[in-house]
C-alpha cells in the first residue's frame, strides 16, 4: 500500500469509519497531530508504540 499523502510505501494502514488509508510514519504523525482526539488513534498508538516525545 502506498502512502495517501506521498509516494512512499505506507508503514501503517488505518481504518477510520470504514475508510482504509495507508500512510507513512511521517504523515501518520502529522495526521495524528490533527486528529489526536480520535479514539482509534489512541488504540493505534498503543499498538505501534510510537515515540511522541517532541
Ligand atoms: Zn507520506
Amino acid at each position: 500500500m502506498q502512502c495517501h499523502y506521498c509516494d512512499r510505501d505506507a508503514d501503517i494502514a488505518v481504518d477510520s469509519d470504514g475508510i482504509k488509508v495507508g500512510v507513512c510514519k511521517t504523515h501518520f504523525r502529522e495526521q495524528m497531530a490533527e486528529l489526536e482526539d480520535a479514539d482509534w488513534l489512541d488504540d493505534l498508538e498503543d499498538e505501534l508504540d510510537i515515540d511522541r516525545r517532541e
